[in-house]
């Protein structure tokens, strides 16, 4: 990262290991993060990916610099480290950890005091600090101790289960199949559903940075061994986590995928049946489905900008009753205003429990809707204009261009829009049919290739 670039992408820093994000690197970062959101306690953890322990060490020195003291918890899904910041009086969290993100990449996500990541105006000031080296230099006595403490899962676990109805769920007797991706879905998913009366079986649960079991993205094409694993074992449902587990994709008896937005919508449907007229936040990459379960509940969608932490903050603003992503993310802010990946497998078992259904009829009963997502790779030095040329070759047709451009007709909707994290675009489309999904997702793939010809 060259001087002045964003340091910040849709959710945190994130590079490749010693190319993009350095040691160097993460000091001047922890500095920065030292001298914005402390002095204070600054609470750590981070996934099973590579260099870990070297960018933890390296944000640590930087945090303690500034005259931080640091409360570590170790391996953790970030939801934990959320959990915990508010619950241990730090003024701030740190989770070393690049999500969903190929093997090669580590990153760094900012959480603020009330256990949500930092709003972009902090972002600004924390890079603001970084780029003028104008950090804060504590005197000798004012360094900060290093603590430990195991007691953060714990917690977690404790604090999904007040939210759920853990009798119900004991007396359904469900066998759940856990694909934690070798990562920290693993120290916390399989424990919390064996404590719900569930049978467990782990898939890629001991952690492993180089992720032998799959890529930690949980997709369609990263989930076809869990897909498998169920139906040849006749579980009643599969989970897999995101490297960081604030996500969870689950897949029914049958097999099959269940689409984010399908997750999100059952979720909806449970809250919104004991509270009619509740408020559920979502960015524009959702579908129509959650707007006809809001619709005949009578309740209230409030649109974002495509990113986690624009959620997060707009369900604190307006105190929202629920958030959403079509990724797999739900946040529930009874519990924490953040995904939260074990939170949203207690939630699924527990509709499960309460509707005495199979997941695969819980998902029929949905209105029926098609989606096909797809990257496409634009060139690193073209990425910046992509969005210009869309907007006129698009110019005319109805459109939403709050984030990337929406272009909706008849037949459904595209959504072209950059990804903050890597070189491409994403292409989203939904129809109510699988054929007009694949003519939409061509239609999507051509408009890419003419704006990169035009850029
Ligand atoms: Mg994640």
């Amino acid at each position: 990262m060259t001087n002045r670039e964003k340091l910040f992408g849709t959710n945190g820093v994130r590079g490749i290991i010693n190319q993009s994000i350095t040691v160097d690197l993460v000091l001047d970062l922890g500095k920065a993060i030292g001298s914005v959101l402390g002095p204070g306690q600054v609470a750590i953890a981070r996934d099973s990916r590579m260099g870990g322990k070297m960018f933890t060490q390296a944000v640590i020195a930087g945090l303690l610099s500034t005259g931080c003291s640091i409360i570590e918890i170790g391996f953790a899904p970030t939801p934990t480290l959320q959990f915990f910041v508010p619950r241990s009086g730090s003024s701030a969290g740190v989770v070393v950890t690049a999500s969903h993100n190929p093997a090669e990449f580590n990153g760094i996500k900012v959480i603020g005091k009330n256990g949500i990541e930092v709003s972009r105006s902090i972002e600004e000031r924390i890079t603001d600090v970084y780029y003028s080296k104008n950090f804060t230099v504590a005197a000798w006595n004012e360094i900060g101790s290093v603590v430990q403490d195991a007691s953060a899962l714990r917690q977690h676990i404790e604090g999904i289960k007040t939210h759920v109805d853990t009798a119900a769920i004991r007396n359904r007797n469900l066998t759940v199949v856990i694909d934690s991706a070798n990562s920290v879905g693993a120290l916390i998913t399989p424990e919390l559903m064996r404590e719900l009366g569930c049978k467990v079986i782990s898939l890629n649960s001991q952690l492993d940075g180089s992720f032998p079991g799959r890529s930690p993205e949980p997709i369609l094409e990263n989930v076809t061994e869990l897909c498998k694993t169920v139906r040849s074992l006749g579980a009643d449902i599969g989970v897999a986590h995101d490297g960081d587990a604030d996500r969870a994709t689950f897949v029914d008896e049958s097999g099959r995928v269940v689409s984010g937005d399908q997750s999100f919508a059952l979720i909806a449907k449970s809250i919104l049946s004991k509270r009619p007229g509740s408020t559920l936040v979502t960015p524009v990459s959702s579908g129509r489905l959650i707007e006809d379960i809001a619709s005949s509940a009578g309740a209230r969608i409030e649109w974002t900008t495509v990113g986690s932490v624009d959620v997060s903050h707009k369900l604190e603003e307006i105190e929202g009753d629920l958030g959403g992503e079509e990724n797999g993310g739900v946040f529930y802010p009874p519990h924490q205003s953040v995904r939260d990946g074990p939170m949203t497998v207690a939630q699924i078992v527990e509709i499960m429990a309460i509707e005495q259904k199979p997941l695969s009829q819980l998902i029929d009963e949905l209105p029926e809707y098609y989606t096909i997502k797809t990257k496409i790779p634009v060139p690193t030095e073209k990425m910046n204009h992509i969005q210009k040329a869309l907007l006129k070759l698009t110019e005319g047709q109805k459109r939403i261009t709050i984030d990337g451009v929406k272009i909706i007709s008849n037949e459904g909707w595209i959504l072209l829009r950059p990804s903050g994290t890597e070189p491409l675009y994403r292409c989203f489309v939904e129809s109510n049919s699988q054929e007009t999904a694949t003519v939409l997702s061509e239609r999507g793939r051509i408009l890419i290739q003419k704006a990169i010809e035009e850029a």
